[in-house]
């Protein structure tokens, strides 16, 4: 077998974002052997590299709150697990609303956030806002939800290091190695890539927002779309300062710190088609003259989008779809710290050693909506015009 041609495996992971290397980590970590991991471009390089890779602990379901807990976890530990650099800046994570109905969810979802024993939570009055964000305007406001130890990281970062781990544990990892196709096979199933074809007993598709077209051809249906993010990088802004990840739950005005400068954007889903970063900016910046008046030109270098992967209900997808053919796609914006707890609970799953603490049934990526309560509401996006 060439390297990178045709060849056989036991598990053959499509995708190399923080969640099909995550998983190759975990699976090589509980055990599994030949495992290779195939990249159509470089690792980490799709979604994963265009987030803002903010880690929160505010969730309003049992599952995303563990979940978080656990993503926490994983990046305040992971350059001492893999000694890899992967700083963690802790800014904290300020969530906002002008509506008493929204504070009395935030309030609610802090509640449960408590008895989960995630990390302090505090509820804030307008002048406790302003105490924490000198920047923003609060007239208006009816409060906050606050996370001071929740934070900011690089992405990549950790995709490098589970790289690391994977590959010594025995994982190969092909970049640029793009799949056209899986059939069904003997045996198991055939990876048909634009370099070779893979036969392999169990497959995993964690191919983010594309891992849809690669499992209808199979009859499979996966609730994962492409929600495009428009974000601007400004110029040095806030000079010393802790920028928390603020977000408005209101409108998806949104601001985070990116080294001196600021990254802005309005969290929208539901956009028409020729809503752009331009048009994002413009709204943008009419909401910044009621929320931050002193941030309302802050001077543009970058307009940049990125592709979020939505899904209806807000939980991740990661399980079995039918025989060995397996699916980790889908965490409805929140897969940087999300994407490396569920790889392990699935990694664990497949091995045949469920984690018994934290039930994936939620995940199931056959499952049905579930009822409204069940769903997770804290997701960071707004519905365009929709008003929250
Ligand atoms: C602007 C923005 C801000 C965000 N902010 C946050 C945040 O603050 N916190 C957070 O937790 N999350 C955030 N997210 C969401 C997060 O980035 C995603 O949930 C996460 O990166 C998903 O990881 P993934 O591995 O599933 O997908 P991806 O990173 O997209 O990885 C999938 C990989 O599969 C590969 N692939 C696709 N098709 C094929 C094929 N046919 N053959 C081989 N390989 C293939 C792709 O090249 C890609 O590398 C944000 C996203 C955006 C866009």
């Amino acid at each position: 077998m060439s390297a990178r041609g045709a060849g056989r495996a036991d598990t053959v992971i499509v995708g190399g974002g923080i969640a099909g290397v995550a998983l190759a980590y975990y699976l090589a970590r509980g055990g599994a052997e030949d495992v290779v991991l195939v990249e159509r471009d470089q690792l980490g390089g799709a979604s994963t590299a265009a987030s803002f890779s903010g880690v929160r602990q505010q969730f309003s379901t049992r599952l995303e709150i563990e979940l978080s807990k656990r993503g926490l976890r994983f990046w305040k530990t992971c350059a001492e697990e893999f000694d890899w650099p992967c700083p963690f800046a802790q800014t904290g994570y300020l969530l906002i609303t002008s509506r008493p109905e929204t504070m009395g969810r935030l309030e609610q979802s802090a509640e449960l956030q408590r008895e989960l024993g995630a990390g302090p939570v505090q509820i804030l009055g307008p002048d406790a806002v302003r105490a924490v964000s000198p920047w923003l305007a609060t007239e208006g406001l009816a409060g906050g939800a606050y996370t001071p130890e929740d934070g900011r990281v690089t992405a990549t970062d950790g995709v490098a290091a589970l790289a690391k781990g994977a590959r010594g544990l025995g994982v190969e990892i092909r970049q640029w190695w793009p799949v056209s196709g899986i059939e069904r096979g003997r045996g198991g199933y055939r990876v048909i890539g634009a370099l070779g074809t893979l036969d392999a007993r169990r497959v995993v598709v964690a191919a983010g927002i594309w891992s849809p077209a690669l499992l209808e051809p199979l009859g499979a249906q996966v609730d994962v779309s492409p929600l495009a993010l428009h974000y601007a990088l400004t110029a040095p802004a806030l000079a010393g300062e802790t920028v928390p990840l603020t977000i408005d739950f209101d409108t998806g005005f949104c601001v985070e710190r990116e080294g001196p400068a600021l990254a802005v954007s309005m969290l929208l889903s539901g956009t028409p088609p020729d809503y752009g970063p331009q048009q994002m900016l413009e709204d943008w910046f009419a909401t910044a003259q009621r929320l931050a008046p002193t941030l309302v030109d802050p001077g543009i270098s970058h307009l940049l989008t990125g592709q979020a992967d939505e899904v209806s209900d807000g939980h991740p997808n990661a399980g079995r779809l039918e025989d060995e053919l397996w699916v980790l796609a889908g965490f409805a914006g929140h897969g940087v710290m999300h994407g490396p707890p569920v790889a392990e609970l699935l990694a664990a799953t497949m091995l045949g050693s469920p984690d018994p603490a934290l039930d994936l049934g939620f995940c199931d990526p056959l499952r049905v909506p579930g009822p409204v309560p069940d769903n997770e509401w804290m997701v960071a996006q707004r519905r365009y015009g929709g008003g929250g």
